[in-house]
């Protein structure tokens, strides 16, 4: 029971391409008044001791008694000032914008992770329903702006309750596990993969699909230009069902959870058939105020500004094949996509990580 125990395991987790995505999560230990957790911009499957932030457990606690300004920028400048100075002496990393989160569950060990199989749930018309069948010890929490608002929606919804639960299961985002002991973590993400697992009524397809270079060469150069850089490009059985028309294009349209919007931009640009590649991507950015970082051609495939945000964008269509089984996708709000947009955290964690 150590934080060296927490980091063999963060690294664990990390490295299995089930659970984490370009180093996404974040974990925590306790020890007395102690709480460890992961500081912003560390990959979990490399992450040592630097990696992790040490604070004191009862200036995190003194946060819940603060009254913060109702305007979203100020309120974050403020709490992100008193997170900065809950931080043990001589601490100078940036902890996880969820350690609040950390902080409230009265676990030795949380290990938060986003799966695309788990966001299948979260990020369904019906998560809710499923989550109360599937996993009837599980909190549910609803797509809330994430970051203080977040911790403060999960801490009045455990006020009521008797126990602390395990898990926690948050709309729009991933999941909270708790326990005890790693072991107990374990055994809990064996349990949820294997139930939703069970509960699919299809999985992805992501056999390759062929396109011939006579399509597929001019497109890459004309965004070689749009991206200035490499395209980085996919296509499977999945994207192109999805791809075949706007209509289909739909359940992969739009953003599931923050970290979509970090990496692979708010939402993708589709192209028919035919269309103007340059025009449309021109388009995009004078109405969105930013390039998009992902462009689908229909019939061609999946065309983006680099590897991350395609990792991000093969992500959201295992997610929305997943959210089938339950009851349909269901991406976040236009509220809370433009409040990630212009979101300081994640401005930061976005060059941290890039
Ligand atoms: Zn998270």
């Amino acid at each position: 029971m150590s934080l060296e125990a927490l980091i063999n395991a963060s690294r664990r987790y990390g490295r299995d391409p089930h659970l984490v995505l370009l180093g996404g999560g974040n974990t925590s230990y306790k020890e007395g008044n102690i709480l460890y957790v992961k500081a912003s911009g560390h990959a979990l499957g490399s992450i040592d001791e630097g990696g992790f932030v040490r604070m004191d457990r009862s200036k995190l606690e003194a946060i819940w008694n603060r009254t913060f300004s109702s305007d979203d920028a100020k309120r974050e400048a403020e709490v992100l000032h008193m997170m900065m100075a809950s931080r043990l002496e001589g601490e100078t990393a940036r902890p996880s914008v969820e350690a609040l989160l950390h902080a409230l569950l009265p676990f030795t060990y949380v290990v938060h992770l986003h799966p695309a199989l788990v966001n299948g749930l979260t990020c369904a018309v019906e998560g809710a329903k499923y989550t109360r069948k599937l996993f009837p010890e599980a909190l549910w929490i609803e797509l809330v702006k994430p970051g203080f608002i977040l911790a403060d929606a999960v801490r009045k919804a455990l006020t009521p309750l008797r126990n602390v639960p395990n898990l926690i299961v948050l709309q729009n985002h991933g999941i909270f596990v708790g326990g005890e002991s790693l072991k107990e973590i374990d055994g809990l993400y064996r349990h949820v993969l294997s139930t939703l697992r069970a509960n699919l009524e299809r999985d992805v397809d992501e056999r390759p699909v062929a396109v011939d270079s006579t399509i597929l060469d001019p497109i890459r150069k004309e965004l070689r230009t749009l991206f200035a850089g490499e395209v980085a490009y996919f296509h499977t059985n999945d994207t192109k069902s999805f791809l075949s028309g706007e209509k289909s294009f739909h359940p992969i349209s739009s953003s599931f959870t923050p970290d979509h919007i970090v990496y692979s931009g708010f939402k993708p640009l589709f192209v028919p058939k035919g269309g103007s590649i340059t025009e449309a991507f021109e388009a995009f950015g004078k109405k969105h105020g930013q390039n998009p970082k992902v462009v689908c051609v229909q019939d061609a495939g999946v065309f983006a500004d680099g590897e991350k945000p395609l990792a991000l964008f093969i992500d959201t269509v295992r997610v929305s094949v997943y959210s089938e089984s339950f009851g349909g996708p269901l991406f976040m709000t236009d509220e809370v996509i433009e409040f990630i947009r212009n979101w300081e955290v994640e401005q930061y964690r976005s060059k941290v990580t890039t």
